[in-house]
């Protein structure tokens, strides 16, 4: 990380944003027949599809756990998704990812529901302009809620950048490269309440104070996430009501 360019002119971000301000976001839920659920997100430029099957059969089976489901999750880019290809497959990255977004994710999975099954989350990132793993966790809460997986929450992500010395809410590419620090958090939200962190990562530096003022920043854009996330699933059931209407 350096500051070679500057981020912040005349008290706006380079794209004209607040500091404390979302990209606009576009959610829409139930978007691929052969997944139990599914989710597609635009976070500014970030274009990310999620699919949920299960809970399933197990394969091996020796993967299997009597007392409750296991949770897969995948995180993948596609090699176009970059300004430079990406090379295809699982790398160190990739695999971290996967790893802490699933960790966020199994708490709030009730799968003690579902012995010996599976639940496989796989998120796909098309396009790529930073904060890919927070467009992505949010994505698959709500193909989780679409596939009918009971959960004691909604999961919604988003990050908080330093760029020339000032906290910015959902940093896009040049803050993130350019930047002193780049924060990704998820939260649980439950009726409508943030009810504790699920997700915190840390790139850079920040002071403690910096810390606790960017936690509240990414409070309240996560608050507004959520409803959209609820407005997405909302919209899918009332679609389908409207659907079976007609039938
Ligand atoms: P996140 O996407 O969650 O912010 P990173 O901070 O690791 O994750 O990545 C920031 C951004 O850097 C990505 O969103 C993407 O735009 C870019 N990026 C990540 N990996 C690659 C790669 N292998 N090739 C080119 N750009 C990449």
């Amino acid at each position: 990380m350096s500051e070679d360019i500057q981020l912040i002119v005349d008290g706006k971000r380079l794209d004209g944003r607040d500091f404390n301000e979302l990209r606009p976001i576009k959610i829409e839920a139930g978007i691929l027949k052969r997944a139990d659920g599914s989710c597609y997100i635009e976070m500014g430029k970030n274009k990310v599809v999620a699919a949920v099957y299960g809970p399933r059969e197990v394969h091996p089976r020796h993967l299997q756990d009597p007392s409750k489901a296991v949770v897969r999750y995948r995180y993948n880019m596609a090699p176009f998704s970059v300004e430079e290809r990406k090379r295809p497959g699982p790398d160190r990255r990739s695999v971290e990812i996967s790893k802490v977004s699933r960790e966020a994710f199994e708490p709030v999975i009730m799968k003690e529901l579902f012995p010996r099954s599976g639940i496989d989350i796989f998120v796909e990132v098309l396009q790529a302009d930073a904060g890919t793993r927070t467009a992505c966790i949010n994505a698959a809460t709500v193909a989780l809620v679409d596939a009918g997986i009971p959960m004691k929450g909604l999961i919604t992500s988003v990050a908080v950048a330093k760029a020339d010395g000032v906290l910015v809410l959902d940093p896009m590419k040049e803050e993130d490269n350019y930047g002193e620090a780049d924060v990704p958090f998820a939260f649980l939200i439950r009726n409508g309440k943030i009810e504790s962190i699920a997700l915190l990562q840390m790139d850079g530096r920040l002071s403690a104070e910096e810390l606790k003022k960017a936690t509240q920043m990414a409070k309240e854009g996560a608050m507004k996430i959520y409803e959209l996330q609820r407005e997405a699933i909302m919209k899918k059931y009332s679609s389908e009501e409207i659907e079976e209407q007609v039938i």
